[in-house]
């Protein structure tokens, strides 16, 4: 039987495993955050649409029950109206039990998208969209070449609201090192309480070879941070935010200590546990497991 072609590393949301993936766009539009190389070696493009609608012919030979439908790369979402009409139009015929679709976005690809595109997608089936904030922070924001302020992605979240589609969010613990920790976290929750996504998933920086943050490292710019900063720097977020309703989680393998629950009721609770890990760090996560 014929396969679904894939161009290089194929990245998706933890949430997304049991998915089907569809290649619509190669690489990222923005790519150039620092502390980021998932798609370094691709220059961003539209994928044909032909060779799109075909992997998802191809697709239905091998998948008889397909629930959830996830469109890559980077930022699937900045694709023109008439590629996500012809994607929808195949989902719909094709994949009728299909409940739920959804892509990454940028603030930049939905502050491009008007009010009643958005609302088109999401009456065709866009249910969610992954953003980075990575930080609520303009100025770390800036140094890690992110290409949008805080402002934008509030902007971006009060167009989805409007037009319905749900937002999962990740932020980035430890990004600006020891330098950025405080004002970071304060920020990052204060941008968090103003963007009230309905999942916000919490990261911990990994350095990893061959990203840009590595020579930021070496140049003595961010230094990184301890387990227990970083668990600091998660409870000084939790304080910061305002999120009634939000599902919390930085259960995430790069994570110290996996943390879960619905905010706000949940927040004392948090905050509780990461007291308790800071007393005794036999519930951290041990270095050399932490991963991607
Ligand atoms: S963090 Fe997101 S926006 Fe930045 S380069 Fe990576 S994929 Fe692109």
């Amino acid at each position: 039987m014929e396969m679904i072609r894939y161009e290089g590393d194929v990245y998706r949301p933890p949430s997304e495993a049991r998915s089907l993936i569809i290649q619509a766009t190669i690489g990222c539009s923005n790519n150039t955050c620092a502390f980021c190389r998932m798609y370094k070696a691709k220059q961003f493009r539209m994928r044909d649409i032909e060779d799109v609608l075909d992997d998802f012919r191809i697709a239905r030979q091998w998948y008889r029950n397909v629930p959830r439908i996830f469109i890559a790369d980077g930022d699937a979402l900045i694709q023109p109206m008439d590629r996500w009409e012809k994607i929808f139009n195949c989902i719909k015929s094709g994949y009728p039990e299909c409940e739920r679709v959804t892509c990454y976005a940028t603030p930049k690809s939905v502050l491009l998208k008007s009010d009643d595109e958005l609302k088109t997608l999401r009456q065709n089936g866009l249910q969610m969209v992954y953003m980075g904030l990575e930080s609520g922070n303009d100025e770390l924001l800036k140094h890690m070449q992110k290409g949008n302020t805080a402002a934008d992605m509030i902007e971006a979240s009060q167009k989805l609201h409007k037009a319905g589609i749900a937002i999962s969010v990740t932020a980035i613990n430890g990004l600006g090192g020891i330098e950025y920790s405080k004002d970071h976290a304060i920020d990052t929750g204060k941008v968090l309480s103003a963007m009230k996504p309905q999942y916000i998933g919490l990261l911990t920086l990994m350095i990893e070879r061959g990203a840009p943050i590595c020579d930021m490292v070496a140049r003595g710019e961010i230094t990184p941070l301890s387990a227990e900063e970083i668990l600091a720097e998660i409870k000084l977020i939790l304080q910061n935010c305002d999120c009634e309703g939000s599902v919390f989680r930085a259960n995430h393998a790069s994570n110290y200590l996996p943390l879960s629950g619905t905010l706000n009721a949940d927040k004392e609770r948090l905050i509780s546990l990461i007291d308790s890990a800071l007393q005794d760090r036999t519930n951290l996560r041990p270095e050399w497991m932490r991963g991607l």
